[in-house]
């Protein structure tokens, strides 16, 4: 439409540690791509604790923030790029809330509940709004080409 109202939005997607280990991430892509999303780029790597710290900066004063730092760079993670209309509001409707074990009960068909383990092991992370959209798929994507595969290796993201 001439409006731009449906143009295609991008958010940020995470496959957490526990995703990846957990053999979560073709179920996970399926859902993706069967609720009308691309995967425009994408790419596996093993965070470390500085780049986490990075990423999580909104939550550096929090008494998890240790913990979490732990958590991201304990194993590998998949980044995914997700474009479609709407897509930061649908993604993070899809993934449910936060507690995947809360979400269990209240959200049972959400990512989360589906594949994650409790408040800090959810498997899955989501752009909380366009401007987080932006500012996260520009810390790990730095040009905009195709799909972009990397191999698993200690990433430190400058
Ligand atoms: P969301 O990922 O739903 O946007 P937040 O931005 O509040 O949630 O938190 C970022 C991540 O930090 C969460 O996804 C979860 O892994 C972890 N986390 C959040 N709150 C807690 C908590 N109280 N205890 C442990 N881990 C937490
Ligand atoms: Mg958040």
């Amino acid at each position: 439409s001439g409006d731009g109202s449906k143009e295609k939005e991008k958010t940020l997607a995470i496959i957490k540690p526990d995703g990846l280990a957990g053999n979560h991430t073709n179920k996970i892509k399926e859902i993706i791509l069967d609720s009308g999303f691309s995967i425009s780029r994408e790419m596996i790597v093993q965070l470390d604790e500085d780049s986490v710290k990075r990423f999580y900066v909104e939550h550096s004063s929090k008494s998890f923030f240790p913990s979490l730092l732990k958590y991201m760079a304990s194993g590998p993670v998949l980044i995914m790029v997700l474009e479609k209309e709407s897509a930061v509001a649908d993604w993070r409707a899809m993934i449910g809330p936060t507690d995947a074990r809360k979400a269990k009960i209240t959200h049972p068909y959400s990512i989360r509940a589906m594949c994650g383990l409790d408040l800090q092991q959810n498997c899955v992370h989501g752009s909380d709004s366009p401007d987080s959209a932006a500012r996260e798929t520009s810390f790990f994507f730095k040009e905009s080409s195709s799909v972009h595969y990397c191999n698993y290796s200690q990433v430190h993201l400058s």
